[in-house]
């Protein structure tokens, strides 16, 4: 017997239709060089639709790619929407990529139209004459501005103008491509995750997750995490479909300015990877911001450090944990204490908060030996590779069939390495390719990264296998003192902290002092450029 519902199909449009029916008043902040630009999402559905109807009129048909390279900023939201409602396909290009694999991924995708920030065209335009399929490129920017080589080019404000403020929305499948993005590609080729409707809709449902972030309209929403890199973790999405007042950084994202866009705009919720926080956590000893607004902010990307968590606590901002990739949308995971957490020490509740949590209602997992292929027990001990599955998981990459292994059996290999405690709460031990294998035994990367964060002259550190005769790889720690520290901290220093902290056989076998820890087109740390610098280091015998 079959249900008797409607068959309503779940898309972006419909977030679109309640951001300017039920919320026209509701601002959309962006930060710039001077005063901020602010308009409401009245006049951004207006935009939205001129955008629709210029692409229209530019030839964009349903299902053709159009690209973005860009910042986060209003008109990087109205691409958000105009493209995948009215068919097209959103694909947001990483602005930090390395040119071979722009060229790469704007080839595959076969993008039609790039959007550029202005300030990004000399980047770009050295590109150009390797993306036969871009047809258009529309820059964004207050004109006067260098357009370079990027022909034939349009200034976004031109593209729209003119255009009629409403658009007659196709009716679309739920699972049509609304957007896609590629993979930062820490090895091989980036690979490209095409999201649905279908998917972007659910997975930004579970945004208001009350265990979750728990967005809704009385929120004022900070994305400092790119709009380039997996839908800026859905939050955008998020936004439109809540309700909630938007605050953009721009190309902005110094502690000192995160701060007080924080405070000017009364920031409820702000997203974005460690090392922002770690920054905003340091200028804290100086600066007095008013955060009394805030409610919290989620991070994520990679782990979050316990002293870091416990750091902001201490200026009274709560930190949330969460887990996902590009290719599970990207929320997969969030780290909330339970209601028996509650009872127990603050130390073990900012241990537990340190975890990646549980999983968000919609998406299941298992964690799988490596070996042996058995899911492992819940005895946070035996460990193995994190699986996931649900309707925001990507099946396949795009025109890709040789990692079809990665997607065995109807569960997604995410290559993470993770324990399970008895409550199905998950800690990550490292990803695959950076545990440390000493004399068969494995040590975590993260956890002793972790640790050595919490020293408190330490600023940033990171930890990688070196290759040794006896025992196959040992650690080395690289490690970022704070400024106001640089030369003041030893590595017996940092042994002597580790020493009660570690087993005996997980101590780095050496420390060495950086200024700062690489980080990829996304802000985590390069563990590639550290190991090519650090390969060929002899440890001390
Ligand atoms: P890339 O794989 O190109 O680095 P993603 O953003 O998709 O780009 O990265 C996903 C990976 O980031 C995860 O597989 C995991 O290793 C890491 N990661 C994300 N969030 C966390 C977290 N909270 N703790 C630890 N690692 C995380």
């Amino acid at each position: 017997m079959q249900g008797l519902m409607m068959d309503f199909p779940l898309t972006l449009q419909h977030a679109f239709n309640r951001a300017i029916r039920l919320y026209p008043r509701k601002e959309i902040v962006t930060q710039t060089d001077g005063e901020p630009h602010r308009y409401t999402y009245s006049t951004w559905g207006k935009r939205v639709y001129q955008l629709a109807n210029a692409l229209k009129q530019a030839g964009v048909q349903e299902g053709d790619r159009v690209a973005t390279f860009g910042w986060n900023t209003y008109r990087h939201f109205e691409l958000y929407y105009a493209i995948p409602c009215m068919g097209a396909v959103l694909h947001t290009l990483n602005i930090r990529l390395f040119s071979e694999q722009l060229a790469y991924i704007v080839n595959e995708a076969e993008d039609t139209i790039i959007f550029v920030d202005a300030d990004l065209v000399p980047f770009l335009e050295q590109l150009a004459p390797q993306f036969p399929t871009v047809k258009l490129y529309v820059i964004m920017g207050e004109a006067p501005y260098a357009t370079g080589a990027l022909q034939p080019s349009v200034d976004y404000e031109t593209f729209i103008a003119d255009q009629p403020e409403s658009y007659d929305w196709p009716t679309l499948d739920e699972n049509a491509a609304a957007a896609m993005c590629y993979t930062s590609g820490t090895t091989g080729n980036p690979k490209g995750v095409v999201y649905s409707h279908r998917s972007a809709f659910l997975h930004a449902m579970a945004s208001g997750l009350a265990n979750g972030p728990a967005l809704g309209e009385q929120d004022v929403i900070l994305p400092i995490v790119p709009m380039f890199h997996a839908n800026a973790w859905g939050f955008v999405h998020a936004a439109a479909l809540f309700g909630s007042k938007v605050v953009f950084p721009g190309r902005f994202m110094d502690p000192m300015r995160i701060g007080r866009l924080m405070e000017s705009e009364r920031v409820t919720f702000a997203a974005g990877v460690p090392t922002i926080w770690i920054g905003l956590l340091n200028l804290l000893s100086k600066e007095h911001f008013d955060f009394s607004a805030l409610r919290s902010i989620v991070c994520g990307g990679s782990a979050v450090p316990q002293a870091l968590i416990e750091g902001l606590q201490q200026h009274g901002i709560t930190i949330i944990q969460a887990w996902g990739m590009t290719e599970t949308s990207p929320l997969a995971s969030i780290s909330q204490l339970r209601s028996h957490h509650l009872d127990q020490s603050q130390e073990e509740q900012f241990r537990i908060r340190a975890r990646q949590g549980t999983v968000v209602p919609g998406v299941e997992f298992r964690v799988v030996n490596i070996e042996t292929g058995q899911e492992v027990p819940w005895d946070d001990e035996s460990y193995g590779e994190l699986q996931v599955r649900g309707p925001w998981v990507a099946r396949a990459y795009y025109k890709d069939s040789e990692s079809a292994a990665k997607f065995a059996d109807g569960w997604l290999r995410t290559g993470d390495v993770a324990v399970v405690d008895h409550d199905g709460i998950i800690q990550l031990v490292d990803r695959t390719k950076d545990l440390v294998k000493s004399g068969g035994e494995w040590i975590s990367s993260v956890e002793l990264e972790n640790l050595l964060m919490g020293h408190p002259k330490v600023l940033e550190a990171c930890v990688i296998g070196i290759p040794h005769p006896k025992w196959s790889e040992r650690p080395l720690a690289c490690v970022v003192p704070k400024p106001e520290y640089v030369d003041q901290v030893t590595k017996e220093d940092i042994l002597d902290y580790l020493r009660p902290r570690v087993a005996k056989w997980w101590l780095p076998d050496d420390v060495v002092f950086i200024d700062a820890v690489p980080k990829t087109s996304v802000g985590k740390f390069d563990k590639k450029v550290l190991r090519s610098q650090y390969g060929m280091y002899s440890l001390p015998s």
